[in-house]
């Protein structure tokens, strides 16, 4: 079954393995490259160059290759993400075809929310398990700023209207940044204690598209912890961390939690369990790759189910150590996150 280019070393195991032991059952999946927000580390305020439609997966398309990560790859959790996933006319058609699937995966959504309300009822009633709510702000006028949109209203609507769905735990990610919104790091959480949502701080990569993350800029997960402190009592949450990108605290002795993901500071390489496909069909099994693997132009050219395993598994094999943000000779990807999927 297998071609001809592949490394002998490579196990002759079905499972999404790499050169360092690990196993990728997480699959981010980007549904679109397009927002309706202009988040300033983000994307410019002009957009950036959409990919033109007939290089989008389509939704059939988009259902075949996670059905092969969930059946023939080992996948267990689905994330839908973007650009702004509500923004995929199919989404509904897309949840409903990957909870059919046996066995069936967890599926999760990163969302800004903006359009959440509208959405939660018939995305819960499809098979969406959870949502990711990004909020940086609790401020309107910071959230125009920074989002260059006055939607703050409709996200606070969307993370109510997640939790009455069931779309439950209902995360909340929040990206801190020096002299914007440094200071919300105790009033973000103490809005989610009280709502019953789950805050994971996570700090600022360089992926953004115009390459300007500045080391400096960057409120790291030290300068975070010590803020909650001053308000807060932090405990290092029981038990086993796995491939999990949040580092947790008990808030106060518990139940309640609160998460830092420390990419830059505290990388979790060794432990990542990610693979990615972007909305145009190619893998990537890294943030930070620098290289993608074209699994649209194998979709295309009539290509078997196994053949594309195949290939999807010679991607994640050649994964790296690390992301390498903090050696010398980094290079930023060309594609920013939100072209990426985060
Ligand atoms: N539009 C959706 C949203 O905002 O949740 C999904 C895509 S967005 C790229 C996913 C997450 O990535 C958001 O929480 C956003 O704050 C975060 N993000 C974007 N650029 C980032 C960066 N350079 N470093 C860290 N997080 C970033
Ligand atoms: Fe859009 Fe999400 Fe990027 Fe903000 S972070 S511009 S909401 S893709």
């Amino acid at each position: 079954m297998r071609g001809t280019a592949v490394d002998p070393a490579r196990p002759d195991s079905p499972l999404l393995t790499d050169r360092f032991g690990r196993v990728a059952t997480d699959l981010r999946v980007s549904l679109t490259d397009r927002c309706n927000l202009r988040c300033t580390y983000c994307m410019p305020a002009e957009g950036l160059d959409w990919l033109p439609k007939p290089e989008v997966l389509t939704d059939e398309e988009l259902a075949r290759l996670i059905g092969i990560a969930v059946t023939r790859l080992g996948v267990t959790d689905i994330r839908f993400t973007g650009g702004e996933p509500l923004l995929r006319p199919g989404l509904v058609d897309v949840v409903a075809a990957t909870a059919a699937l046996a066995p069936r995966p967890r599926i999760s959504m990163t969302t800004n929310g903006v359009s959440l309300a509208r959405h939660a009822p018939a995305l819960a009633a499809a098979g969406l398990d959870r949502v990711n709510v990004s909020l940086d702000t609790l401020d309107p006028i910071r959230f125009r700023t920074l989002t260059r949109r006055d939607r703050l209203g409709d996200v606070f609507d969307g993370m109510a209207a997640a939790r009455a769905a069931g779309l439950t735990p209902v995360k909340v990610n929040s990206v801190l940044m020096r002299g914007v919104n440094e200071d919300e790091a105790v009033p973000l959480l103490r809005f989610c204690l009280e709502r019953g949502y789950q805050l994971r701080f996570i700090e600022q990569m360089p992926l953004d598209p115009q390459h300007g993350w500045d080391r400096g800029d960057m409120v790291t997960a030290a300068e975070i912890l010590a803020a909650l402190r001053s308000a807060f009592e932090l405990t290092p949450e029981p038990g086993e961390r796995g491939g999990a990108p949040a580092e947790r605290w008990l808030v106060d002795g518990g139940p309640a939690v609160v998460g830092v993901i420390a990419s830059v500071t505290r990388p979790f390489c060794a432990a990542c369990d990610r693979t990615r496909l972007t909305a145009d069909g190619q893998v990537r099994n890294c943030l930070f790759s620098r290289t993608e693997t074209d699994l649209r132009a194998l979709l295309r050219g009539g290509a078997s189910d196994e053949e594309i395993a195949e290939r999807w598994r010679g991607n994640a094999w050649a994964k790296a150590a690390g992301h390498g943000i903090n050696e010398a000779g980094f290079h930023q990807p060309d594609r920013p996150m939100s072209a990426i999927g985060g």
